[in-house]
């Protein structure tokens, strides 16, 4: 990936070095990787802290639609990231930048609709992090709070993706999309048409639809790499194969199978890793958001 090269976005806080209710290291610049060394503890739960528990503890998505309030002015205590200022923190300056290419990408995209986007802040964290989802560990993985409409990521969650056989630049950025795509969902709707309908259904039928909203995200990571493609150029040879790499490590059945599981449907929180890799490819190959219906194509009207 020519990341390097990317605009850096400025809609990140920075809460590393203990703030934000992280206890277990201090500023460690690059060295945060020994946070975490049980692959596997957190290999069951990559991307999630199920993302539908997110939005049910946050009870009721209120600020849906409203104005994104927390740029530029963060709330958690951290302070805003200027990825100038910061040039040898690769793990930041790598984040600022597909950061960058999501709100460029994602504006055309609301544009071509119509619409206007309201991009998301990341918060940059490490240990554990307070967020309007609750407090979470490190251990959950990066997640997307639709209450605040925010993205956290410990970015030494990037050296466990290495560990669980997802190496790459670009499988961290894919990581990054689909985090993202969380984001675009809630401001669509999706997110909380979702939630009201697992209100009304078994839990079976809810989890169901967790997957098909991690599918969709898939999906919608891939419509953003393509058009980021198109514009800018940034994927180099190999990139392609390092993100569908990552989206089989993280799909259920491999995640269940290596923490001593016989994978069943039921378990299932993101899909398996070939509907996975079948979803981002649909997203890349085509770069269209209707054909990423994965509801729709399960017979479920929203
Ligand atoms: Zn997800």
């Amino acid at each position: 990936m020519r990341w390097q090269q990317g605009r850096k976005s400025r809609n990140i806080e920075d809460r590393r070095g203990g703030r934000g209710g992280g206890t277990v290291a201090r500023r460690g610049g690059s060295k945060m990787g020994g946070l975490m060394t049980i692959g596997l503890v957190i290999a069951g739960l990559v991307f999630g802290v199920n993302p539908m528990k997110l939005i049910n503890m946050t009870g009721g998505l209120g600020g849906l639609g409203g104005g994104g309030a927390s740029i530029g002015a963060p709330a958690g205590g951290g302070v805003q990231y200027d990825a100038s200022a910061r040039k040898d923190d690769q793990a930041g300056q790598f984040v600022a930048s597909v950061l960058g290419y999501t709100e460029d990408t994602w504006n055309d995209i609301f544009r071509s609709y119509g619409a206007k986007y309201q991009p998301p802040t990341l918060v940059m964290f490490e240990g554990s992090v307070r967020s309007a989802c609750g407090t979470q560990s490190s251990a959950a993985g990066p997640f997307y709070c639709p209450g605040d409409k925010q993205v956290y990521i410990d970015t030494s969650f990037f050296r466990e993706l290495q560990n669980m056989g997802a190496p790459g630049d670009f499988a961290m950025a894919y990581v990054i999309g689909h985090e993202v795509a969380h984001h675009v969902q809630n401001l669509e709707g999706i997110s909380m048409k979702v939630q009201g309908r697992q209100r009304r259904v078994s839990k079976v039928e809810a989890n169901r639809l967790s997957v098909l909203t991690e599918l969709q995200a898939d999906c919608y990571a891939g419509v953003w790499a393509h058009h980021t493609q198109k514009k800018t150029r940034f994927l180099e040879e190999g990139d392609l194969e390092e993100g569908l790499n990552a989206a089989a490590q993280i799909g259920d059945d491999v995640l269940l199978k290596k923490a001593g599981h016989t994978p069943h449907e039921s378990m299932y929180t993101h899909g398996s890793a070939k509907q996975r890799q079948q979803w981002f490819t649909e997203g890349l190959r085509n770069g269209k958001v209707e054909n990423c219906n994965t509801f729709r194509q399960a017979g479920v009207q929203l």
